[in-house]
């Protein structure tokens, strides 16, 4: 059975509208912001764990040109997968909180 939908102004959604190869809305927009947004925070999160930084400065000289920052990341992502994925939810729900407690409510 195909899993649900989920609805716009998910990342889901975002994705799915990328799939059918339409333009994203304008929810579906800002919630793959906010996903990218926590994403560089998580990671920058990650970086400041015991012993990370010196591992990312190691990982960083064993990747080659071009985009190597972006390979390190992926690297240190899928070495400290546990630790990311708790840092990357914790900010989710901080920005999740952040837009749900803003005035306009938007
Ligand atoms: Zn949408």
């Amino acid at each position: 059975m195909p899993p649900l939908s989920q609805p716009c102004g998910t990342r889901s959604a975002y994705e799915r509208h990328r799939r059918n190869r339409e333009s994203a809305c304008d929810a579906c927009r800002a919630a793959n912001l906010a996903h990218t947004q926590a994403w560089r925070r998580a990671y920058r999160e990650l970086l400041k764990l015991p012993g990370v930084a010196a591992e990312h400065a190691r990982v960083l000289e064993s990747c080659e040109m071009p985009r190597r920052h972006e390979k390190a990341q992926r690297v240190l992502v899928r070495r400290h997968r546990e630790d990311f994925r708790v840092l990357l939810d914790k900010e989710l729900a901080e920005h999740a909180l952040a837009a749900a407690t803003r005035p306009e409510g938007r």
